[in-house]
């Protein structure tokens, strides 16, 4: 008995040192000590054993099953700290990580532009006002002295909703609106998005941003629109900013032009940008058309005015150095996060 007791003890600690996890020692703990293991195996065989012999080898026995039972608890303790260091070592958090990101919202670069070139005409005296992008034939066309099947209106290829309802295709539908609503002087602008059916490309969209300009009192002259919209352009660009005026036609002024500035890329020396005339368009103006005052509830006798189209995309692409329109409408977020 007593050899079978040593030997036993010695097979225990062999497999204890052979397990590899808390499971492991789990199955030994049943192995060894379970109600079909070899200690309850030595309990029932000691009925075999005299009298006399019994309690001190009951006392054996026992001893053998703390000591088994004792060593299996010290080796579940100590897979269990280690699986907790682990764990601690796993789960540590790095305070030296950067912290997660987040990327703010910010304005648009035409919108940028709006608001610069709001914020100088408005310095100036013009006071802002707004049209609305759908708009009726009436505003945007007739009373502007385009009347129906006015070769001009092919001038912009319109988006018609209705017979009588388009999508504006200029600012210029916010002139009458003003006239009819205010009395000379007046000295507004109205920035806003219009749109023509045009193929896309690097340099036309379907719809593009303009900012409409509109000086109606006594006295307006040719010069008045000159000495405006040339310290305009010295504004913008802070510094002396050489302009253009070339004659042109639009039905609602009369004389009409249009407005180059010298090109800002190459300084009037030819380049791609300004397809090597060292000048770049960059509105259309003109002196209102007596008809259009009428329409506009305004004697052409006593009041006289001047307007003008500033395409804003233009201006974006040249303070930006952008060559591709189409990028303004693509919301790529790599594009729009550099402004
Ligand atoms: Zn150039």
């Amino acid at each position: 008995m007593e050899e079978r007791l040593s030997h036993l003890r010695e097979q225990f600690k062999s497999d204890l040192g052979n397990v590899k996890d808390l499971k492991d020692v789990e199955q030994l703990k049943v192995q060894y000590l379970g109600k079909k293991g070899p200690i309850q195996d030595l309990m029932q065989s000691l009925r075999e054993c005299t009298s006399e012999e019994r309690p001190h080898l009951g006392k054996k026995i026992n001893s053998l099953k703390e000591e088994l039972s004792h060593l299996c608890e010290e080796a579940i303790t100590g897979f269990r700290s280690l699986e907790l260091k682990e764990r601690i070592a796993r789960e540590k958090i790095d305070i030296t990580l950067p912290g997660r990101f987040r990327f703010l919202g910010r304005k648009h670069p035409i919108t940028l532009m709006l608001d610069e070139v709001n914020d100088i005409l408005r310095s100036m005296g013009f006071t802002v006002q707004y049209g609305p992008d759908i708009d009726s034939d009436y505003y945007n066309y007739e009373g502007l002295n385009f009347p129906a099947d006015h070769p001009a209106r092919e001038m912009q290829d319109t988006f018609y909703i209705t017979p009588t309802m388009l999508l504006r295709s200029h600012t210029s539908n916010t002139q009458l609106r003003v006239m009819e609503t205010h009395t000379p002087p007046i000295r507004v602008i109205a920035p806003g998005t219009v749109f023509r059916n045009e193929d896309v490309s690097t340099r036309s969209h379907v719809f593009f941003h303009q900012v409409e300009g509109l000086y109606i009192d006594k006295g307006v002259s040719f010069a008045d629109l000159f000495a405006t919209l040339e310290e305009f352009w010295n504004r913008l660009f802070k510094r002396k900013v050489a302009t253009r005026f070339r004659p042109s036609f639009f039905p609602f002024v009369e004389p009409g032009l249009e407005i180059d500035i010298r090109c800002t890329a190459c300084e009037g020396k030819g380049c791609r940008l300004c397809k090597e005339s060292g000048w770049l368009e960059v509105a259309g103006a003109g002196m209102v058309h007596p008809e259009v005052l009428k329409n506009g509830g305004i004697d052409p006798e006593v009041y006289s005015g001047y307007a003008w189209g500033i395409g804003i995309e233009r201006l974006t692409m040249l303070r930006y150095g952008i060559s591709d329109i189409r990028l303004f409408a693509e919301n790529d977020m790599r594009f729009l996060r550099q402004f």
